[in-house]
């Protein structure tokens, strides 16, 4: 694969590159989804009173293809994507688009763009489909016209300096999502809450925030667009989807590979937070940052550490068995890995 000469490929970082073109459909008020396929990057223009913009109404998504160590791009689970979108979809009143479109799309939008994919110990190419209401509208109800956009941008590390423990904090303060509200759908709305609450953490040296569940204080619900897991004496254990947590691919991908791969047992539950506080391991995932070992919970002023030996720990184990499919540097047991076509 000829490389795109643009790029600096070894400083990726996670951050927007413009790429050759991105996807683009529209649904019409008479109900169809029209004018399908690839168009140059680039802005695009809404009414300024579309749905999206006054209330919101949007979902996204986000996946990544990877030049596997087989030389050929592939994507990781992309069909569960399709269906989350679906389903983040129909939370938010927004037509729905068919598995096996949403599919097609993003594999159309991906071979337009292979030479953005990094190479397989460089990062990988993020793909970021999303749809939004765009017709013009005063009264809260939903649009009558949608745009269906996928970019996709080459990414590196989550983290600029390679992997790292993290400080994570506790926060009473604030929630991430109710729980019969939209916090298990990939909605846009949820994430703009996030944005001052992890602003204050950052200005204590925290990396990451830790929401509670918003009707029981005791347990823990996730970060801001990671889920959380903690493991005590090989027993993995990670919140249950009560309904404010999103219902993470990677979380689903590591509950199996744990309970398949690494002969560990899982539990899917109310995790109390003096289970954190007392736990051998900690570590979030997502998309972006895979498996991400926390080295420290802080909660009250007091701050509760972990041993920080990642050579020698589970986190590691599950981290790499996971990225090992991905690369495909060994056999895919559970058919989770697709040829981009
Ligand atoms: C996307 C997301 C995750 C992680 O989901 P993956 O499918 O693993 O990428 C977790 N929490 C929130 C709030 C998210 O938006």
């Amino acid at each position: 694969m000829i490389k795109n000469k643009k790029i600096d490929w070894d400083n990726l970082g996670f951050n927007v590159i413009e790429t050759r073109s991105m996807y683009e459909a529209t649904f019409n008020s008479s109900g169809k989804w029209e004018s399908r396929g690839l168009k140059p990057y680039g802005n695009i223009s809404l009414s300024p009173a579309s749905a999206v913009l006054n209330y919101g109404q949007g979902v996204f998504e986000g996946t990544k293809s990877f030049m596997s160590s087989k030389g050929q791009a592939v994507f990781f689970r992309l069909k569960d994507n399709a269906r989350r979108f679906a389903a983040s979809s129909k939370r938010l009143c927004i037509p729905e688009i068919s598995t096996d479109f949403f599919i097609d799309a993003v594999n159309e939008v991906v071979k337009d763009n292979l030479d953005y994919i990094p190479d397989n110990d460089k990062g990988s190419l993020y793909i970021r489909p999303l749809v939004l209401g765009t017709g013009p509208m005063l009264g809260v109800k939903p649009a009558k016209t949608y745009t269906f956009l996928i970019f996709v941008t080459p990414v590196g590390s989550y983290f600029k300096s390679g992997l790292k423990y993290l400080d994570a904090v506790i926060t009473k303060k604030y929630h991430r999502a109710a729980i019969k509200s939209i916090g298990s759908a990939k909605a846009i709305g949820n994430y703009s809450g996030t944005l001052l609450p992890y602003k204050e953490i950052v200005e204590k040296g925290f990396d990451e925030i830790i929401f509670l569940n918003s009707s029981n204080e005791d347990i823990l619900d996730e970060a801001r667009s990671a889920n959380i897991f903690i493991i005590k004496d090989n027993i993995l254990k990670t919140p249950a989807l009560q309904g404010s947590i999103l219902p993470g691919i990677t979380r689903d991908s590591v509950l199996k590979i744990a309970d398949g791969m690494l002969d560990l047992d899982i539990e899917e539950g109310d995790v109390t937070i003096d289970e954190l506080l007392n736990a051998d391991e900690v570590f979030f995932t997502g998309t972006a940052v895979v498996v991400a070992p926390v080295g420290s919970v802080s909660l009250d002023s007091r701050k509760y550490k972990y041993r920080r030996d990642f050579e020698n720990s589970l986190t590691k184990q599950i981290r790499d068995s996971l990225l090992d499919i991905q690369n495909e540097k060994t056999k895919d047991p559970f058919d989770w890995i697709t040829k981009v076509k």
